[in-house]
């Protein structure tokens, strides 16, 4: 008997794109420059031994270090697999299927339309305005039936922070009607840039933040949402029964010690260091056009010749990310932080190109 099993699948599910994360795309590379990932592991030890034990849904010394960390209480506080979760959870609670939508503006984050497409939930965008800035009038004409508008600040992969009175306004402008959702992923990295504090102003307003990047636990899978109490209650009726495994709750609360986060602290000087003298470097590059400011690990620029640079330096085990196909970002590709041995490598090859390609 023979099945076709794609045809049993839901119609969004099929007609799906997964997201094309830097773990799937693959490459053969010792120069992992592609996923804002921190270059270097940081040790842990585990020290719970408990595993025949089912975890805390939510972690109590994560979420009270986490809370402590963000300057929130407790109860501003949500753990779950990555910001990713976060970003699918508040879909799952707050968005109806085929009635309500969420808003998003490209150039940024490719989760958003993912997880509205997984879940079959529309999705609008309205694109960033020249200088990456949002376009405040054209999402007010598109907020009708939308439930949460997604900004991502700093925002990947253009770097840029969103400017604070336009985020005031869109706060204003959704106020009863839809969440605004800050994606703070990179916010370490300019960290008085935190809308965290605005959470006592607007109960409309939801943080998303990660271990995945300043903190240097990409592997680890754990993110948080910060919001109000009862944004937060409702995101805890929809969540895994167990989201957080055991050995990511104790590697998670030694990270947030104190020690731990004056470890990741350092390591945002440094990265901030290398990001000045990438930046620096690569404006000097032939084949460079533009490189475009940063306040996060990665670093953006145009390039004359994209495709033969992204490709001979592929080649060399040089992995950067295409950002080609992004609206408004034709030329483009982004650049990771790494270790200044890494940037040194990658400025070599680069002036190694070629003539035609610079
Ligand atoms: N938001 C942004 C803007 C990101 O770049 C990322 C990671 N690529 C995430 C959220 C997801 O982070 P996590 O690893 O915590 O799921």
């Amino acid at each position: 008997m023979s099945v076709n099993i794609e045809q049993l699948a839901r119609a969004n599910v099929r007609a799906l794109t997964p997201y094309q994360s830097a773990r799937r795309l693959g490459g053969n590379g010792d120069v992992w420059l592609n996923a804002n990932e921190y270059p270097l592991p940081v040790p842990f030890e585990l020290s719970q031994q408990t595993l025949n034990r089912y975890p805390e849904c939510q972690p109590k010394q994560v979420i009270e270090r986490y809370a402590a960390y963000a300057g929130l209480q407790p109860d501003q506080v949500l753990a779950s697999r990555g910001a990713d979760e976060g970003i699918e959870l508040l879909m799952r609670a707050f968005c109806e299927p085929g009635q309500d939508a969420v808003l998003f503006c490209p150039p940024t984050y490719g989760m958003y339309s993912v997880s509205a497409e997984t879940l079959g939930i529309e999705y609008r965008t309205v694109e960033a305005l020249p200088d990456w800035q949002l376009n405040l009038p054209a999402i007010a004409d598109k907020l009708d039936g939308v439930k949460l508008v997604y900004i991502c600040s700093p925002n990947n992969p253009t770097g840029n922070l969103v400017n604070p009175d336009d985020i005031r306004t869109l706060l204003e402008m959704t106020a009863g009607k839809a969440l605004l959702v800050a994606d703070e992923a990179y916010i370490e990295f300019c960290p008085e840039a935190t809308l965290a504090g605005w959470l006592q102003t607007y109960p409309h307003l939801v943080v998303l933040r990660t271990l995945s990047k300043a903190f240097a636990l990409a592997g680890l899978r754990c993110g948080f949402t910060l919001a109000n109490p009862p944004v937060i209650e409702l995101l805890l009726k929809v969540i895994a029964p167990y989201p957080l495994p055991t050995p990511v709750a104790d590697v998670a609360a030694q990270a947030l010690s104190e020690q731990g986060i004056a470890l990741m602290r350092q390591h945002v000087a440094e990265l901030n260091a290398n990001r000045a003298w990438l930046a620096a470097q690569l404006a000097q590059c032939a084949c460079v056009q533009q490189v475009f400011p940063s306040e996060t690990n990665y670093l953006l620029a145009r390039f004359t010749d994209s495709p033969a640079v992204f490709k001979a330096l592929w080649d060399q085990g040089i992995i950067l990310r295409d950002q080609n196909k992004n609206p408004g970002l034709a030329g483009c590709l982004r650049i990771s932080m790494g270790t200044r041995d890494e940037c040194e490598r990658l400025i070599a090859a680069l002036q190694a190109l070629p003539v035609e390609q610079a």
